[in-house]
């Protein structure tokens, strides 16, 4: 008789696993006021609540004249020039069947109802002006709180502050704005192979090394993120070593994030290290590339390791680690939005995980291949503008409208 096997456990589905994650995700204690000038990126602790209307007062769009439409019922006669209105200063009240000269941005008059633009008037060598295209009432005027009413929340908590919102946060007066502290990550990469470009040239790589390229595009991707990044360098691939590591790196940190040693061999000493400080809830994703993904705790910090291979470390933080980082600042929408694209290449070996393929955006609208989809090969990533994220078990044949999420989604 056998024993029955236990059937092997299924891997996780990227949804599930990026569930999961998000669930351990709880926002950083902690705000910072900064000044608007310095908020790029970050994300809004506060609502943005306004006091006042954008714009405040009714103000020409136009230079040209304000006028009374009602003025225009002889549309022959000129008009005597009663005042002038530059912006920044206020006129007074418009006098029956004048006109006031007004530039853009300045306070239509009390009694104007519209603006007629310079070009489609006359100025006669007395100074009256001839109107020579009737305007329909409130013609070239910006109403009063058209971009902005009185207690609007302009910016809700939770939004990531991108150029266009920190002016629009200044034209409602805010100079400073409180906002999620920064994540504090610990990065490490692992691995005796690894040699740091600049400590020795190409010429005199030792046999068997090759660079560390994730340290660099993964400090530059938790920079963009809004984190203060502690670089820890390269841990030898002993469980000792990691252990150290870890350890030193939980002291201070909200994240520990390593790449490489994650997987099964006997070097990888990723997982039983964190296991032996704390616990690994989450392991193995079923994406291609990126499978060997690990979420867990040691002592208070989050832990996520990245497998070693480029892109998979590139793709798993995309995928996984970014929107953590944003939820941990208190991020709301967290979701990316893909767009359906015309696929102009054949992908004809269907894989049993949902896979990430790295593709550009040709002239033509569609989306072409890279030829080399090894999660070894950078080269794809700098090439391609994006993925296509194609489920598990599905080809694609040139004509098929696929799910395409641009790398400027991600990478914000
Ligand atoms: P590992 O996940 O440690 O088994 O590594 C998988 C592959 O990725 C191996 O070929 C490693 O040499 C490579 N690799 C690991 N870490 C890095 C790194 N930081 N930079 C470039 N390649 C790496
Ligand atoms: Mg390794």
């Amino acid at each position: 008789m056998t024993a029955d096997r236990p059937a092997p456990k299924p891997m996780k589905s990227l949804d599930d696993a990026l569930a999961q994650l998000l669930g351990y995700a709880v926002v950083l204690m902690g705000v910072e006021q900064v000044s608007t000038f310095d908020a790029d990126g970050r994300v809004l602790a506060q609502d943005l609540v306004s006091a006042l209307h954008v714009p405040p007062q009714d103000n020409s769009s136009m230079d040209g004249y304000a006028l009374r439409c009602a003025d225009l019922a002889d549309p022959t006669r000129a008009f005597a020039v009663s005042q002038r209105i530059p912006a920044g200063s206020m006129g007074t009240s418009l006098t029956v069947n004048t006109v006031a000269r007004i530039f853009t941005g300045a306070p239509i008059p009390q009694g104007a109802d519209a603006v007629v633009m310079q070009e489609d008037c006359d100025v006669q060598s007395d100074g009256a002006v001839r109107i020579k295209a009737l305007p329909k009432p409130g013609q070239w005027i910006r109403r009063a709180g058209e971009d902005v009413t009185r207690g609007a929340v302009v910016l809700p908590q939770g939004e990531r502050l991108t150029p266009a919102s920190l002016g629009l946060a200044a034209s409602i007066g805010m100079g400073h704005l409180r906002v999620a502290r920064r994540p504090r990550v610990a990065l490490f990469s692992t691995g005796d192979e690894l040699v740091m470009p600049g400590d020795v040239a190409p010429e005199n790589m030792p046999p068997g090394a090759i660079y560390n390229s994730n340290r660099f595009f993964l400090k530059a991707l938790l920079t963009r993120l809004g984190c203060e990044v502690s670089d820890l360098g390269i841990v030898p691939d002993q469980r000792a070593a990691t252990i150290d590591a870890l350890r030193g790196a939980a002291e201070n940190h909200d994240l520990i994030l390593t790449s490489g040693g994650v997987s099964v061999g006997e070097e990888d000493h990723i997982k039983p290290a964190v296991q032996s400080l704390g616990h690994l809830d989450l392991w193995q994703i079923a994406i291609k590339p990126g499978k060997p993904f690990a979420y867990g705790q040691v002592a208070d910090a989050h832990f996520m390791g990245l497998p070693g291979n480029p892109v998979s470390s590139f793709v798993t933080f995309l995928l996984l680690v970014r929107p953590f980082l944003l939820k941990l600042q208190g991020v709301s929408e967290l979701a990316v939005k893909p767009m359906s694209v015309t696929a102009n290449f054949n992908w004809l070996r269907a894989d049993k995980r949902r896979e990430f393929l790295r593709v550009k955006r040709n002239a033509t609208g569609g989306l072409d291949l890279f030829n080399n989809q090894s999660s070894g090969v950078l080269t794809s990533a700098v090439w391609g503008d994006g993925l296509v994220d194609n489920p598990p078990g599905c080809t694609i044949a040139a004509g098929d409208v696929v799910r395409f999420i641009p790398f400027s989604e991600l990478l914000a």
